[in-house]
């Protein structure tokens, strides 16, 4: 039978099946013993050395893996891993005949073998074949990009899929879970990681305390990444090693940030009616101006524990509207630009004046009383709102968060008790309110 030529041609050489199995034992015979001549590498590192042997066997381990992958796609293409009298799973295949994997790895080389079935997955079996990418590694690329490639444009696919396998090549698999804001940033549909962290907050979850015994109780908190970015911004400072008289403070990393969580919430409550000065502009981004002009990218957190957090950029133009972060906007060059900086925030009497007028949170229905509000800019910050009380307007986090996702306008009337905040609830009508306005604006 011939049909093996097609790998020939593919493998670019001409060892034929024969003479590669006859190498592979060559192989085998020379890694036995091997712990009997180690002593004879020189010490002091280098390709001569310890460290070099080491690399070499690792490359064979990978390229071992790329080499399972082929001919398990080979005995998926024939039917053999289901056919004989017993029928078994891809996986129990691989078990069965390659029992190391039994400690593990039989999916990842299955989820390989089946991927490189489509052309898509192209780059990853080039760095596979190449090996520049453990079969394992690829099989978190291959998995990780599945989830993603919805959420790209189709001229993107191929960018990050490139992306994710040189981050999984040069940094491990686990750095390509990390990446994904990032990719859904540089490479996604519009509004991709918007669309994803905006989904993120309905897993927003605090349970009630769990005994513990001995006097303890247990919370279980799940956030999503804005809320991790402003609780870490806010426990950052507080929870950093506080010495007494020249003595090193001996609580534990999780101890401390405990007790800076109690510290924020006794100061949060003791606050009362002058709620959250103390604990505002902790949170310092970055972000390009084109991008948040235009509503793209995503701005990143710097400083702390938590640097390098994503933030989807509808949900930065939110935070800037009350002055709770400090945003650093950077120009095309990377420069500092000090842009809008200077008229951000309202001030404290503006703010109190803001409390008079609304009494709250201006949302219809909303009850909301002023000190659990943000001051929203109603034409935003970012779109270079003034910070006067005629642009003002009072809204709970919650509501904050709706009109920013919304994009709802509200303007300010005059009632029959005074000014007050009208909104107007259609869904993008604070865009049209900025086509007005760029209408009525001298060109
Ligand atoms: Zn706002
Ligand atoms: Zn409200």
């Amino acid at each position: 039978m011939e049909g093996n030529q097609h790998h020939d041609e593919q493998a670019g050489h001409c060892l034929s099946l024969a003479e590669r199995r006859e190498r592979f034992a060559a192989a085998r015979e020379a890694l036995h013993g091997l712990d009997a001549v180690t002593w004879q590498c020189p010490s002091g590192g280098g390709p001569d050395g310890l460290a070099g042997l080491m690399e070499e066997l690792d490359a064979l381990v990978t390229a071992g893996g790329a080499g399972q992958v082929a001919v398990l796609r080979d005995a998926l293409q024939r039917g053999e891993t289901s056919g004989g009298s017993a029928a078994m799973t891809p996986t129990q295949w691989v078990r069965a005949h390659a029992p190391s994997t039994k400690a593990g790895g039989a999916a990842a080389i299955v989820s390989v073998a089946t991927a490189f079935g489509k052309a898509v997955n192209q780059p990853v079996k080039e760095a596979v074949e190449a090996g520049r990418l453990p079969v394992r590694s690829a099989a978190t690329v291959v998995s990780e990009f599945e989830k993603l490639s919805p959420l790209l444009g189709d001229p993107m696919q191929e960018p990050a899929l490139t992306t994710l396998v040189d981050i999984a090549a040069d940094d491990g698999p686990q750095a390509c879970r990390k990446v994904r804001p990032f990719i859904l940033a540089r490479y996604g549909l519009e509004d991709a990681l918007q669309k994803e962290q905006d989904a993120g907050k309905a897993f927003i979850r605090l349970s009630q305390p769990a005994d513990a015994g001995a006097g303890t109780f247990e919370y279980r908190l799940t956030l999503d990444v804005e809320g991790k970015a402003i609780l870490e911004a806010a426990l950052g400072p507080l929870s950093a090693p506080k010495p007494v008289d020249g003595e090193r403070d001996l609580r534990s990393s999780d101890r401390r940030r405990g007790d800076a969580l109690i510290t924020l919430v006794r100061r949060a409550v003791a606050a009362g009616d002058e709620a959250g000065k103390t604990n505002k502009t902790t949170l310092l981004l970055t972000m390009s101006y084109d991008d948040l002009k235009d509503r793209l990218g995503a701005a990143t957190t710097l400083g702390g524990l938590d640097a390098g957090t994503h933030l989807a950029p509808e949900t930065v133009r939110r935070l800037c509207c009350d002055g709770s972060v400090i945003p650093i906007v950077l120009g095309s060059g990377g420069e500092v630009m000090d842009w809008g900086v200077e008229k951000r925030f309202f001030t404290d009497a503006q703010t109190k004046r803001l409390w008079l007028r609304d009494g709250g949170c201006t949302y219809p229905g909303c009850q909301a009383p002023p000190q659990w509000t943000d001051a929203h800019h109603l034409v935003h910050w970012a779109d270079l709102g003034p910070s006067d009380l005629a642009n003002g307007a009072l809204l709970c986090e919650r509501h904050h968060t709706i009109v920013h996702s919304r994009r709802l306008a509200g303007r300010v009337v005059q009632g029959p008790f005074g000014e007050r905040v009208e909104w107007d609830l259609t869904r993008g009508s604070y865009d049209e309110l900025l086509a007005q306005r760029a209408a009525q604006e001298p060109a």
